[in-house]
Formats: C-alpha cells, sequence, structure tokens
C-alpha cells in the first residue's frame, strides 16, 4: 500500500500499464510536399533545443566538477553535430516524405546495428551514448503528446512517473481508467485535468514506477490518495463495496442538483463550474452549477502542431455560450506556459517556469495570439452571457495594457460591422501576492474579482503546487492566506464588485463556512464538487459563518484554526 496525495476522486480497480518515462511510440506519418520544409525546420529545432539543453548541463558540470569530468557532454555533444544524424534525417523526411520522429528512429536503429555487429565493449558504449541523446530530441519532437496515451488498447490504470497536463488531456476515459505518479501536487494541472475527466488519480507517490509492473492488479483510491499494488481478494471486496458506498454518496448529493444554493438563513451563494473543455458541459448541468466560474482556455493550443485558429476558438467559445445560456460563463484568456508549456512559441523551455512567461505575460509577448483569442470570445458574446477575465495580472498597468488590446480588438470588429456585446464585464483574477496587496486598485478598474487560491497559496507560500516534496506546506488555512482573502472580499465589495474564487480552495468542504463567513460571492469548482458544496452551504447560516471568519481572522496561532473549525463543524 503507497499514500500519496489524493488528485482526483473515485476508486477503481485494475491492471497496470507502465509507462516508461524513456519509451517512446514512434509512428509513421505521411508529410503533404508542401509541408516537409516545416517539418525540417521542427527537426532542426528540436536538435538546437537539446544542445542548448547539453550545452547548459556541460557548463554546469565543468563548475562543479572539473574539465576531466565533461568529456562525456563533449561527446553528446559531438553526436548532435554528426552529419548521419543531421543530414541523413533530412534527406529521409526529404525523400520518403516521412515525419521527423520516424526519420530519426530508423536512422538510429540502422547506427545500432552497426554498433552490434561489432564486438566491442567500448563502441557498445557509444552506441548508448547515442541512444541518449537520440532519446532527447525524440523527447523534444514529441513533447506535446505521448502518443500511445490516446491509443491504449484496453482500460488500464497508468503508472508514470510524471503526466503533463497535455499527456492527461490525451487519455481517452475508455481507456484509461485511472492513473497514479511518482511526482506532482493536488493543485497540479494534471491533478484538475483528471478531475475533469473524472478519473481517479493519486500523484506524488515518490517511487510507484519502481513498485509496478507491467500486468499488476492495482486499486486507485483517489478519496484518501491510496494505491494498493496486487490486493488480496479480501482487499478487492473490501474496496468494491468502498466503491459502491462512494458511489451511493454522490447518488444521494446528486439529489441537491435543482435546489438553490442558499444559506439556512436565505442568503444566495453562486455555486459555479470550473470546465477545461466544452465536453464538461452536460456534467456541469448534471451537478446543478448556474455558471461558469473559470474556463481554462489552454487545452485548445496543446497536442498539436499549430495554433488554434480564431474561427476554432469562436466555435468552442460559442458553443459553451449557448449550452450555457442563461447562466454566465467568465472565460479566462489562455494561461499557457508553467506546466502547460508549448513548444509551438519557440521559447526554450524556462529554468523556473512558475515565474516565467506565463499566462498574460505570455499574451503581452504575442499580442496576435491574444487579440485572436479575444476576437474569438467578443464574436461569441453575442450567443450569450460571455465575460472575461486576465490570468496572472500583477500590477494595474497589466491589467490596463490588457485592456487596450481589448480595445483595439473592439474597434476592428467595430469597424468590419461585427457585433459583440457592449458591456462585456471583465474581471482579474486574483493570484498573486502583488495583486491581492492592490485588490481595492484592480477591483476599482474591473468589473470583478476572481481568487485563484492554487497559484496565490503557491506565490504566497513559496510552495510549488506541482512538487509533492513541499505538499505538506501547501496550506489554504496559513494565516497569511486568510488574511489574503479576507482583503481580497473587501477591497471587492467596498466598490460594489463582486468576488468569486476558482482555486481548488473553494472545492474543499473544510474551507465552504470560513469563506462564506468572510463573504465570498461565488464558489467555482470541478463539477463533481459542487453537491457536497451546496450541501454545507445550505445547512450554514451566513450569521454563525461570519462568526467563524471572525474567530480566526482574530487568532494569532496557526493550530488554533482547525480547532475553531472543528468547534464551528457541528453548528447550523
Ligand atoms: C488558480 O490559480 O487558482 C486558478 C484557478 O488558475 P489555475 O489553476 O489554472 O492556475
Ligand atoms: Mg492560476
Amino acid at each position: 500500500m503507497l499514500k500519496g496525495i489524493a488528485a482526483s476522486p473515485g476508486i477503481v480497480i485494475g491492471r497496470a500499464f507502465l509507462l516508461e518515462k524513456e519509451e517512446f511510440y514512434i509512428s509513421k506519418r505521411t508529410i503533404d510536399p508542401a509541408d516537409i520544409k516545416q517539418e525540417i525546420i521542427r527537426f532542426r529545432k528540436a536538435v538546437a533545443e537539446t544542445r542548448e539543453e547539453m550545452d547548459g548541463i556541460r557548463q554546469k558540470a565543468l563548475k562543479q566538477l572539473g574539465k576531466r569530468h565533461v568529456r562525456l557532454f563533449d561527446a553528446y555533444l559531438l553526436i548532435l553535430q554528426d552529419p548521419i544524424i543531421r543530414n541523413d534525417v533530412t534527406k529521409m523526411v526529404t525523400e520518403q516524405k516521412v515525419n521527423a520522429e520516424y526519420a530519426l528512429q530508423t536512422v538510429f536503429d540502422k547506427i545500432t546495428k552497426t554498433f552490434n555487429i561489432i564486438d566491442d565493449g567500448y563502441l557498445r558504449d557509444r552506441g548508448r551514448d547515442i541512444l541518449d541523446v537520440v532519446k532527447r530530441v525524440l523527447k523534444r519532437l514529441l513533447g506535446r503528446e505521448r502518443e500511445e496515451l490516446a491509443t491504449l488498447p484496453s482500460p488500464v490504470i497508468v503508472i508514470a512517473h510524471n503526466l503533463t497536463p497535455a499527456d492527461t488531456i490525451a487519455m481517452r476515459k475508455e481507456n484509461v481508467i485511472g492513473f497514479a505518479t511518482d511526482i506532482g501536487g493536488r493543485t497540479s494541472h494534471t491533478a484538475i485535468m483528471a478531475q475533469s475527466l473524472e478519473i481517479p488519480a493519486v500523484v506524488g507517490l515518490k517511487n510507484i514506477t519502481k513498485k509496478v509492473k507491467l500486468g499488476d492488479t492495482i486499486i486507485i483510491d483517489g478519496i484518501e490518495g491510496i494505491v494498493i499494488i496486487d490486493p488480496d481478494s479480501e482487499t478487492v471486496e473490501n474496496y468494491e463495496r468502498q466503491k459502491l458506498k462512494y458511489s451511493n454518496v454522490e447518488e444521494a448529493l446528486k439529489k441537491l442538483t435543482d435546489l438553490p444554493a442558499v444559506t439556512a438563513d436565505e442568503h444566495n451563494v453562486e455555486l459555479h463550474a470550473n470546465i477545461e473543455v466544452p465536453e464538461e458541459i452536460p456534467s456541469v448541468h448534471a451537478h446543478g452549477a448556474t455558471g461558469i466560474g473559470l474556463f481554462r482556455t489552454e487545452y485548445i493550443y496543446l497536442n498539436r502542431a499549430d495554433l488554434p485558429s480564431e474561427e476554432e476558438q469562436y466555435q468552442q467559445y460559442a458553443s459553451v455560450a449557448r449550452k450555457m445560456m442563461p447562466y454566465p460563463v467568465i472565460i479566462r484568456t489562455m494561461d499557457l506556459g508553467a506546466d502547460k508549456f508549448v513548444g509551438e512559441f519557440g521559447i526554450s523551455p524556462e529554468r523556473n517556469p512558475f515565474m516565467g512567461l506565463r499566462a498574460i505575460r505570455l499574451c503581452f509577448r504575442y499580442p496576435y495570439v491574444f487579440k485572436t483569442q479575444l476576437r474569438a470570445i467578443l464574436r461569441a458574446s453575442v450567443e450569450g452571457n460571455l465575460k472575461i477575465m486576465y490570468p496572472m495580472i500583477c500590477c494595474a498597468k497589466e491589467l490596463r495594457h490588457a485592456n487596450e488590446l481589448l480595445e483595439e480588438v473592439k474597434n476592428e470588429l467595430r469597424k468590419e460591422e461585427i457585433s459583440f456585446d457592449e458591456n462585456i464585464e471583465v474581471g482579474v483574477m486574483i493570484e498573486t501576492p502583488s495583486s491581492a496587496l492592490i485588490a481595492d486598485i484592480l477591483a476599482r478598474e474591473a468589473d470583478f474579482l476572481s481568487i485563484g487560491t492554487n497559484d496565490l497559496i503557491q506565490y504566497t507560500l513559496a510552495v510549488d503546487r506541482v512538487n509533492e516534496n513541499v505538499a505538506h506546506l501547501y496550506k489554504p488555512l496559513h494565516l497569511s492566506i486568510l488574511r489574503l482573502i479576507k482583503r481580497i472580499i473587501d477591497a471587492g465589495h467596498q466598490v460594489g464588485k463582486h468576488v468569486g474564487m476558482c482555486g481548488e480552495m473553494a472545492a474543499d468542504p473544510s474551507f465552504t463556512k470560513i469563506l462564506l463567513g468572510m463573504g465570498l460571492n461565488e464558489f467555482s469548482m470541478s463539477p463533481l464538487s459542487i453537491p457536497k458544496i451546496k450541501k454545507i452551504v445550505r445547512s450554514t447560516s451566513l450569521t454563525t459563518a461570519r462568526e467563524l471568519a471572525n474567530q480566526v481572522l482574530a487568532t494569532s496561532k496557526e493550530e488554533e484554526v482547525n480547532k475553531i473549525i472543528e468547534k464551528f463543524e457541528a453548528l447550523p
């Protein structure tokens, strides 16, 4: 039995499919003659990036270990310059019109055969060096999608060292019934994506890939964050019972779907849904959400070689807007970067990506991409009740600049006589300490605020949200976080603005009363979580919740917070 971090709820029992960290499934694709040049550029870029990466490691080794120890890296760099690798691959792509991965793999297989014929230990080792280099280039070429995830033959539980959000979205629910990874955190986008796909998952297990073999029976308990390898029949029966119990509880909660989210003393609260893909809309309705508080729009950019067109984005937004009518839909402009890396922009992987060129920063670097998205949103705004929200705003100037670009797009549309909602609301995500501390200024210039606690907590407490080693330090109830949240809500209310929360904190029933008591207007979360939060809202009175919030905010002892929460738990 291994204990990890519960990432996505549910219990599943199935067979393990070990996704080897370095194994690649290379498929052969025919390249259109017009795209051959582009394919070669893609290959050269992957080689150049690998060289940069190796050079970086070499510099580090040189500094830390001295000259004698960098010969291996020199050899690697020479392999990358080798004409066999460079020219033969380009030649094969050009002449046979095949994809670069396939050409590289074929050329490499030829080299390996030659090395294997010669019975010489030294040369065999060099063969392994070439394999390592080739794998690094392949990894970059394939970076965005591990093809095998989309094509698994039968229902399996995927065991992997790491799964990126792009890997996760490539999973087909029929084939992947659950997953478990060595690394990762509760609020990573991989965990969030698993909830969207309703795939039970446990992350941060540290070494599960070393303990599981292909075909092992595995139990994933995504509620408790437990994985059991090769369980005995008694354990399987026990988990079958728990699975049933869990689905009964879920069914019972679903009875609340059509009931309003009002407190026991008749105060309305908005319970909205977070979605990652439009396919989630039926689940949004089935769980009784009365709006979408966060549409993460990044996924349309992942697992593809080009950028999504304005039309493609428009179709998505218009369809979501129509299906959600008359409820509001907050479209968060794209938040690429950090753990949702895209090679398309030609940016090398960053050393500290969560603090790098992410979200609105990336949009400002590529205004064309940003404006294309804004145009798509504005065009779709006549189809329903759409709102725009900017992520990762750190200062008022960024909000103003984003609005300037929005204004430019509006003017273009006006000139083209394309209609859009002239009164479309524009909100700001508060997910950095800087924006939290100037929430009063931002609130004056925005139509609404939404607290992104996933990032707010990681940046305030300096705890990487995807790093299992520091997961125990990721504390939503840290006094600093509680104070910041209160400050943001008050700042919004002082100028009559609506304040929501779309981070995972809004989905955790243990925080519902405190947040209610602080005056939060809207809770937005994975559709699956809505019924259980509604149950708490309906059984709590705002007066009690306010008292709880006051007591928690007044304490100076971290350890007191949970005691106060417990004291109020049974109170209506
Ligand atoms: C957040 O940071 O809380 C948030 C909702 O945005 P994301 O999880 O997509 O970073
Ligand atoms: Mg965020």
